[in-house]
């Protein structure tokens, strides 16, 4: 599995304001957010906040053995609530879809880059 940044010609910053003063996370895809702030105003509504989303990368499966699709989707997540709320990690394959909580995906993602990383070093291959 391959993780590659979505759609080339796109700059990365495309002037972006940072996050405090949009109200939206730096990783947020405005053409995909959902998040409705003003909606909580008053108090907690549930299922009207929205969320910030970003755009998905795609996920390159051709490697792995006997997995069909082949394509995959990640992206972030964060619901609009009066309070803090988590940042998910969703990663989607056909028709499952996996989310996590970044502070939990963050340790898993990098044990397995260690793990990698240490298989690749054992081989001699240097990509
Ligand atoms: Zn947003």
């Amino acid at each position: 599995m391959s993780w590659s940044q979505p759609s080339e010609g796109q700059p990365a910053s495309s002037g972006r304001r940072t996050a405090a003063e949009s109200g939206h996370p730096a990783w947020c895809d405005r053409s995909r957010c959902t998040a409705d702030p003003a909606s909580q105003v008053d108090g907690y509504r549930p299922g009207v906040g929205g969320a910030h989303r970003s755009a998905p990368i795609r996920l390159d499966l051709t490697t792995v053995t006997a997995l069909a699709p082949q394509i995959g989707e990640a992206y972030l997540t964060r619901a609009v609530a009066p309070w803090p709320c988590e940042t998910y990690l969703h990663i989607q394959h056909g028709d499952s879809d996996i989310a996590m909580a970044v502070r939990d995906a963050s340790p898993l993602l990098s044990a397995l880059r260690l793990l990698t990383t240490e298989a690749e070093a054992e081989s001699g291959w240097s990509w």
